[in-house]
């Protein structure tokens, strides 16, 4: 993103500036942690990188596209083309098994995996044909990690996706992001405050008020098209 600045209200309730020219780069293949405390702008950001909303001003790049300048409609097919989605709240269909879940999203995407495989990765092979009722919030969590990668974005976003599990549980959820980026590359952007994340991330950002106000590299974390087999 270059400049991207977020206001919202105005006409008579108050202004408020959420973003104030944020200039931010996800590099391929990266997993990029977002930090900062309640109301600094991190799940504004997240929504205008994913299409989910408009940018006031500033430019937002998905490799040569660019988003603040699409119609709904354009957004809606990048979104769909383009983005994962991972929330705090998994947003299952209840009726549906695990499989049957991923298979929502799988059944429409060009080049998706198959949900056995996709679910495989999270480690779910087990419970395919278990209803959400059936499984924990983590396994229930890992389903929707599993429907978010099935149709193998080009982007991840995840806004607290450990944001109703306990700290144990999180971490695994965690760690389950941080095996795919691994394997596929996935470029992912994790926004949370489970602090297990950050020995997994490439690096971590910062905000506040409205802006990036510190970049933190790992330069421990190796990055999937580095390692060779
Ligand atoms: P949290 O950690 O609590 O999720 P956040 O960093 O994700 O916080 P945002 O949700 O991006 O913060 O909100 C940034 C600012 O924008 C806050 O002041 C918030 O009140 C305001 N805001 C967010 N969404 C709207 C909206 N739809 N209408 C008006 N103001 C909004
Ligand atoms: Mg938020």
């Amino acid at each position: 993103t270059r400049g991207i600045t977020k206001i919202y209200g105005g006409r008579g309730t108050a202004e408020v500036r959420a973003l104030d020219g944020v200039d931010l780069d996800l590099p391929e293949g990266e997993l990029v942690v977002l930090l900062g405390p309640s109301g600094s702008g991190k799940s504004t950001l997240l929504n205008i990188i994913g299409g989910l909303d408009h940018a006031t001003s500033g430019e937002a790049w998905f490799r040569d596209q660019e988003l603040t300048s699409m119609s709904d409609r354009q957004l809606t097919r990048y979104r769909r083309d383009n983005v994962g989605f991972v929330f705090q709240f998994y947003n299952l269909v209840a009726s549906l098994t695990a499989r049957e879940n991923v298979a929502l999203v799988t059944d429409v995407a060009p080049d998706p995996m198959r949900p056995e495989e996709a679910l495989a990765l999270v480690g779910l092979q087990e419970r395919q044909d278990h209803f959400p009722a059936q499984m924990s919030g983590g396994e229930q969590q890992r389903v929707a990690i599993a429907r978010a990668i099935a149709k193998r974005p080009g982007v991840l976003l995840c806004d607290e996706p450990t944001g109703a599990l306990d700290s144990k549980t999180g971490t695994a959820v965690l760690a389950a992001l941080e095996d795919v980026n691994t394997r596929f590359g996935t470029t992912t952007l994790v926004i949370t405050h489970n602090a297990g994340i950050r020995k997994m991330a490439h690096r971590v950002i910062r905000f506040q008020d409205g802006r990036v106000v510190e970049i933190e590299e790992n330069k421990t974390r190796i990055r999937a098209h580095e390692v060779t087999w």
